[in-house]
């Protein structure tokens, strides 16, 4: 039978294994064990329940290195990159296990004398998560929920399942009881019949707009809450202060990040002045011009594969729409000459507002490049879109550039850095990127009953 969940080598294209899809059997009984499991993970000491994630963060640690390796071969991340995510998704199951405990303790109300508030589980989550970000995605759900209390149901995308099954089995070598972690290879359909369920209490996505706002729409008519995570087209901002030749430098890093397949990455690059731009333009196509293509599990290699077929050619088409409307490409532009799924690093000028481009997120290695002649002409283009995700701003004068950085309108900005994501940072956008927060306290906050008690 057809599954759409399979291994497929994105440095070789070739399918190495298939995993059969949960049948709709399966996926009730996996939600009746995951409700009844809930009533008694619920009840538990929150110090118990905390125990269980640092026995499965540490189980990562020990295999961390298996696990990046896996990573690698079904994503196609560079092997450097996933090591780090793998560390970063022990750091966030520890933090909620460490942490957990303080954010969910009763919060009197000073004002209100005898009145409390209480921060109490709701039941079953599901969780829709991305290829990008393998573990990270499942980790940054897996430890705020379960120490409150939730117990989750993970639909992972279909391009990762041994990872999927990878994270799982950190849970199993915790003795987490079952049903308090749930990875199932369920469909579209069977995430509605998921979302229809009552039991289920909340929703949680990170992807594409489209998918967010297909699951949001059958929550949202049963009642449910969702936090979503979608996508952005973060600017970077060089001010006329800043310095051209470590902006350029770090406006490679922040696009490159997984090859460019990261919501919050910077993408758009925008520089004031038209002499600076050209240096700053300069200094990009000399450092997007070193990356070497070749094998992701090599520590030689620079540029990784893009996760599938449809993503590089998704890509060559977006390039091909900017050209016909007038864009001109300066760096690449073309599939890399080997198998797999590789695109040239690649860089755009000339994107008028009337090119699709200036619009469109662009989820690969591909940089577009503005010059304009004001700093508010630079801030008005770095908002001149629907997402909201994250951006950067460079400049010598620190309270100048924060300054700059509470006029873009995203849910994260960063001075003289790239968006960065860790476990005490709330993580989440503002207009199309989605809504609602992830990590920190305020992540924990989420899906969690605010119970205000009062005395007479
Ligand atoms: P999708 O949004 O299609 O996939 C994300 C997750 O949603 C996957 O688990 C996917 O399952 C699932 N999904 C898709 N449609 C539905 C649906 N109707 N109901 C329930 N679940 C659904 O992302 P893609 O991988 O197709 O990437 C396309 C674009 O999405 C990118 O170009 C980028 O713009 C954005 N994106 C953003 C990410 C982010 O980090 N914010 C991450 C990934 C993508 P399945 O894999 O089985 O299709």
């Amino acid at each position: 039978p057809q599954s759409r969940y399979k291994t497929i080598n994105p440095a070789t294209g070739k399918v190495e294994k298939v995993f059969p899809e949960t049948t709709d059997a399966e996926v009730t009984a996996a939600l009746d064990k995951a409700h009844t499991a809930y009533g008694e993970w619920s009840t538990r000491p929150i110090a118990e329940r905390a125990e269980f994630l640092r026995k499965a963060a540490s189980h990562l640690r020990q295999r961390a290195e298996e696990y990046a390796q896996l990573m690698t071969r079904e994503m196609g991340k560079l092997i450097d990159q996933a090591r780090a995510e793998t560390a970063l998704a022990a750091d966030i199951l520890e933090y909620y296990s460490k942490n957990g405990e303080k954010f969910l303790q009763p919060k009197p109300v000073p004002e209100a004398p005898g009145t409390t508030i209480l921060t109490q589980p709701i039941g079953v989550i599901m969780a829709v998560e991305p290829w990008n970000f393998p573990y990270y995605q499942l980790a940054r759900v897996a430890g705020p929920q379960l120490v409150s209390g939730n117990v989750v149901i993970f639909k992972h995308a279909s391009a990762v399942p041994a990872c999927a099954l990878a994270f799982a089995r950190l849970f199993e070598h915790a003795d987490t009881p079952e049903g308090v972690y749930t990875n199932l290879f369920c469909t579209p359909k069977q995430v509605n019949m998921l979302i229809d369920d009552y039991r289920v209490r909340g929703v949680t996505l990170t992807g594409s707009e489209k998918a967010g706002a297909a699951v949001a729409e059958r929550a949202g008519r049963n009642l449910k809450k969702v936090v979503l995570e979608l996508g952005g087209s973060d600017p970077f901002v060089v001010l006329p202060d800043a310095d051209l030749e470590n902006a350029a430098k770090q406006a490679v890093i922040g696009r490159m990040i997984t090859t460019g397949q990261t919501c919050v990455c910077s993408k758009r690059f925008i520089v004031i002045g038209k002499e600076r731009g050209q240096v700053f333009l300069d200094g990009m196509v000399k450092y997007m011009s070193r990356l070497q293509p070749g094998d992701p599990q090599d520590e030689k290699t620079s540029l990784g594969p893009l996760v599938a077929e449809d993503a590089l050619t998704g890509l060559l088409s977006q390039i091909e729409q900017a050209k016909s409307h007038g864009a001109r490409v300066v760096l690449g532009g073309k599939r890399v000459d080997r198998p797999g799924w590789y695109l040239e690093p690649t860089i755009i000028t000339d994107i008028t507002p009337e090119n699709p481009l200036y619009y469109e997120e662009t989820f690969g290695p591909i940089a577009s490049f503005y010059v304009v002649d004001t700093e508010q002409e630079a801030i008005d283009l770095a908002n001149a879109t629907k997402f909201g995700l994250g951006g950067s701003v460079f400049g010598a004068d620190v309270k100048h550039a924060h300054e700059v950085a509470s006029k873009i309108y995203t849910g994260m900005v960063c001075v003289n850095c790239l968006p960065y994501t860790g476990p005490e940072t709330p993580f989440g956008g503002v207009a199309n990127s989605g809504y609602g927060r992830e990590l920190g306290e305020m992540g924990m906050g989420e899906f969690v009953n605010h119970k205000t008690v009062r005395n007479a």
